[in-house]
């Protein structure tokens, strides 16, 4: 035996480990299946999972097809019709990854293709198994390709167990789905899910694309966008500021039709909205910027959802601007603040130099995985319920500990009708405490006092439901249409009941009482967006609905308190589970001792 140690990875790992490169998930398959159909020219593509993805995905194109030798020929690692060499990269008009996607794909899954070109008359199938040809044979079959993808990475346990549950692995089809079709209106494309179909989209043309995709609504909400410059083309659309939403706004950036991520662009999109939003909201916005093959550089990094533009500093003040010019068009801005001075024209037709915001450095990064990073993007920010348990769990600790010296002045008040209490600016109750003074805010007493009512409600299920007067309609797209299939049930166990009102609109004909005069559209709406990203949302309905519930009744801060009302917020609070720390951990009240005060004093 030889005591080195250095051996050569035998060659079935060795494509395993490439195929991870290009195969993260299931929805990367389909990327690289249906970007190969687009490729092949196909008018019409159907896509059919099972399971999300593991058990398969299968492609139906009506494209160009492959020859028998093809076929074969197509799995070879570096097989491709579309490149002859390194040139060719940086003038590359179609899609995918340079001749690895079938080879990394059949190294990690069963995959089986029938294709026939048009002039043939018969057709091709083969089978391929861990990277090896495992049959082929004349068939029959309509033109196209016709290509099924099994059991992805069954010969990789690690990474096979490392796949998240159906439901999350599914929402990156979607995404992957939307940027795909979103790119290709003029391409009909079916999606169809354990059986289910999803989606049907015709040929159409991109607003209607977007509406198919995203709901109707979109048609009145959204702005044309389109300018010509020397350095390329910018389209699409931008949404009116009305239509901004905290979580789950569709926002798109196309490259050559091909689907981008851009933070810089990004920027030069919120920051023309301005003062036009509330702080925690976003626009959407489908941009589609056309400019040459060799002024972007798609091979920044593996996966190719970033690319760098070479002129993106001279594109950011033409972006801006179009935006701001369409707001202004629209009545969204009063036209004094539309600054004239970047009108969309002027960046790319005259040499006046121009004041740059500096793009940022746009680093590599191989472990990058563009599909969390979407759906951090898209989602990320103010999760009210993020940590749930552990908020709730760590409140209750604290509680538990502090509860004793933060009331033993209330404990033993038997009568709160005789309280001294006083307002201060609005927003905190000032009232004596044991050794000291306590000031409680309002506006998170009343939250943790409705929150607990409400949830008690929703828990005893002694919640009534209350007709509403004038039903709510809402709109779903189609992945919010599949949170609210999950829970449907649940709500409507709470007391909200729904009609079936057409495709994806529903009709809220009850809600519970403790709605009050809470909208049940926004609030359905917004409670959706919500699971959109988290699942755990869904297993905690009820705090969760009981939470939004809370925070639409409670007594915002600014609220001028008369005496008793004030009291009977203590004295409600002093019934709470967890008094001093809200739901989401937030303080509720402190105290000043009579030490902090004396010491002031000193
Ligand atoms: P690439 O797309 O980068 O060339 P792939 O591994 O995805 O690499 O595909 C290899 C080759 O197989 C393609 O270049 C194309 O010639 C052929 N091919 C793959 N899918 C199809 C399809 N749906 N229709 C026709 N040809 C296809
Ligand atoms: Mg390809």
């Amino acid at each position: 035996m030889s005591e080195n140690i250095i051996h050569i990875l035998p060659e079935t790992v060795a494509n395993q480990i490439a195929a991870g490169e290009v195969v993260q998930r299931p929805s990367s398959v389909v990327k690289e299946l249906v970007e190969n159909s687009i490729d092949a020219g196909a008018t019409k593509i159907d896509i059919y999972i099972k399971e999300a993805g593991r058990t398969s995905i299968r492609i139906i194109d009506n494209g160009k097809g492959m020859s028998a030798d093809d076929a074969v020929m197509a799995f070879q690692p570096h097989a491709t019709s579309k490149i002859a060499d390194v040139n060719d990269l940086f003038s590359l008009s179609t899609m995918g990854f340079r001749g690895e996607a079938l080879a990394s794909i059949s190294a990690i899954a069963f995959v089986e293709v029938r294709s026939r070109r048009e002039e043939d008359t018969l057709g091709t199938r083969v089978e391929y198994t861990a990277s090896d040809l495992v049959c082929q044979e004349c068939i029959s079959c309509p033109k196209g390709t016709d290509i099924t993808v099994r059991d992805i990475f069954y010969n990789v346990p690690a990474r096979r167990k490392f796949l998240k549950p159906n439901d999350t692995e599914f929402k990156h089809i979607v995404s992957v789905f939307e940027q795909v079709t979103l790119a290709h209106p003029q391409i009909s494309f079916t999606l169809v899910h354990n059986d289910k179909t999803i989606f049907t989209l015709p040929k159409e043309n991109r607003l209607q694309r977007i509406c198919s995709l995203f709901g109707n609504k979109w048609n009145q909400k959204l702005l044309p966008i389109s300018i010509e410059t020397t350095l390329g083309k910018i389209s699409g659309y931008v949404s009116t500021p009305d239509a901004a939403l905290k979580r789950g706004c569709p926002q798109f950036f196309f490259a050559n039709n091909r689907y981008i991520q851009h933070p810089y662009f990004y920027k030069a999109i919120s920051m023309s909205y301005d003062k036009l939003l509330m702080p925690d909201v976003k626009p959407a916005y489908f941009i589609f910027f056309e400019v040459d093959a060799d002024k972007i550089d798609v091979n920044i990094h593996p996966t190719k959802t970033e690319v760098k533009f070479e002129d993106e500093k001279a594109l950011f003040p033409i972006l801006s601007a179009a935006v701001k010019e369409v707001l202004g068009k629209s009545n969204s801005v009063p036209s004094i603040d539309f600054d004239q001075d970047d009108a969309p024209d002027i960046p790319a037709f005259t040499s006046k130099p121009m004041e740059y915001v500096a793009p940022p450095k746009v680093s590599y990064n191989p472990n990058y995985n563009p599909f969390h990073t979407h759906s951090e993007k898209t989602f990320s920010s103010n999760r009210p319920s993020q940590n749930w348990e552990s908020l709730y769990s760590a409140a209750k600790e604290v509680k538990e500990s502090k509860v004793e010296s933060a009331w033993s002045k209330l404990d033993i008040v038997e009568d709160f009708s005789s309280l001294h209490v006083m307002q201060f600016e609005n927003k905190f109750i000032i009232l004596p405490a044991n050794e000291g003074i306590k000031v409680i805010d309002q506006y998170r007493a009343s939250l943790q006092i409705n929150f607990e009512d409400t949830l008690k409600e929703l828990e005893l299920l002694e919640v009534h439901s209350q007709p509403l007067l004038f039903p709510e309609a809402v709109e779903l797209d189609t992945k919010e249409e599949l949170i609210f299939n999950e829970i449907k049930e649940e709500l409507e166990e709470v007391g909200f009941t729904f009609e079936s009102f057409g495709k994806h609109s529903y009709q809220i004909t009850a809600v519970p009482n403790s709605m009050n005069n809470i909208s049940a559209e926004a609030l359905l709406e917004e409670f959706i967006t919500m699971c959109l990203d988290e699942k755990d949302v869904k297993a905690e309905i009820k705090k969760n609905l009981a939470l939004k519930i809370a925070e639409k009744n409670a007594i915002k801060g600014g609220t001028t308190l008369n005496e008793t009302q004030m009291r009977g917020l203590i004295e409600k609070l002093s019934k709470c589970e967890n008094q001093i720390y809200t739901i989401q951990g937030k303080k509720i009240s402190v105290i000043i001792s009579n030490n902090e005060i004396e010491n002031k004093f000193l």
